[in-house]
């Protein structure tokens, strides 16, 4: 499992996926709507032609990754985003 974090997301590609995937779809649509930093490399996604912190620095978290790959390429891509006190509201809801 690849995993890159951005500010406040973490984008999980499950590159056993992407081998099978014809349209590289995430790599399009980075470079589409954002800034273009993930890349396929060996026919995987990958920001390892950058260093930690300038993933940080150019990373835009706009999801365009993940959105790209359920629709077009084989779902390998979810993204999790930490909303401080969401599962302490989800308990009070009685939704946890
Ligand atoms: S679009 Fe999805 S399945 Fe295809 S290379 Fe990118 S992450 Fe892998």
């Amino acid at each position: 499992m690849l995993e890159i974090k951005e500010k406040s997301i973490t984008v999980s590609v499950d590159a056993s996926k992407c081998d099978a995937c014809q349209s590289k779809a995430c790599a399009e649509a980075c470079k589409k709507f954002a800034r273009g930093i993930l890349v396929i490399k060996d026919g995987k996604p990958s920001v390892a032609h950058l260093t930690e912190s300038e993933v940080l620095r150019l990373g835009t978290e706009c999801l365009a990754c993940e959105i790209a790959c359920q629709f077009d390429g084989n779902k390998a891509i979810s993204i999790d985003i930490e909303v401080d006190g969401l599962p302490e509201y989800l308990a009070k809801r009685g939704l946890a």
